[in-house]
């Protein structure tokens, strides 16, 4: 049996005595919600490039290396903690689907004090897992690209897709020294 909460499944004769009455129910926006983000997945599973997705860790044990509690900085070249000042630097790899724009059309080469970065802007993902700037992608052909400026589209407060820029991390940089199961 359905959810009789479930417009497809309520008896339509109550309708003309009740029009519209279903409406504030709040199941309905669940059912509305996860719409949504089955049509966002479908999408992504057609047309989009599956990579590793690394978090960034904020919290946890302080570099024993190269952590320097008086200037609060770690070194760029640790392999301990990848620059991040914690031990491990980022959480384990997880799988996730993401629509990337494509890099040859869509690149802005810019000059940021003398340094030539590669900035694709404007990908998107779904709604979880939650990403956030200086978390990592790697493709398939272990590229290993930052997140930057991620933008959430929200619907009554939640969360139902996620936008984001990425920038391509210079090969000389540590964090190609993560490894990595692609
Ligand atoms: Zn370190």
């Amino acid at each position: 049996m359905g959810d009789i909460n479930r417009p497809d499944s309520i008896d339509t004769t109550l309708l003309s005595s009740e029009p519209l009455s279903y409406l504030p129910n709040p199941d309905i926006g669940d059912w509305f919600l996860e719409e949504i983000r089955n049509r966002e997945k479908l999408i992504l599973d057609m047309g989009g490039e599956p990579v590793k997705l690394l978090k960034r860790r904020w919290e946890g044990t302080k570099c024993t290396v190269c952590y320097d509690e008086v200037r609060r900085q770690a070194e760029s070249d640790c392999l301990t903690c990848y620059g991040t000042g914690i031990v491990g630097g980022y959480y384990p790899q997880i799988n996730i689907t993401v629509s990337l724009v494509n890099p040859a059309t869509r690149t802005l080469v810019i000059q940021d004090h003398g340094v030539k970065r590669e900035v694709t802007p404007r990908c998107w993902m779904q709604w979880e897992p939650t990403i956030q700037g200086k978390d990592l992608i790697v493709t398939r052909q272990n590229a290993r690209l930052w997140i930057q400026n991620v933008t959430p589209t929200l619907w009554k407060g939640l969360v139902i897709h996620q936008n984001f820029d990425t920038e391509v991390i210079e090969h000389s940089n540590i964090i190609y020294k993560i490894p990595i199961t692609l």
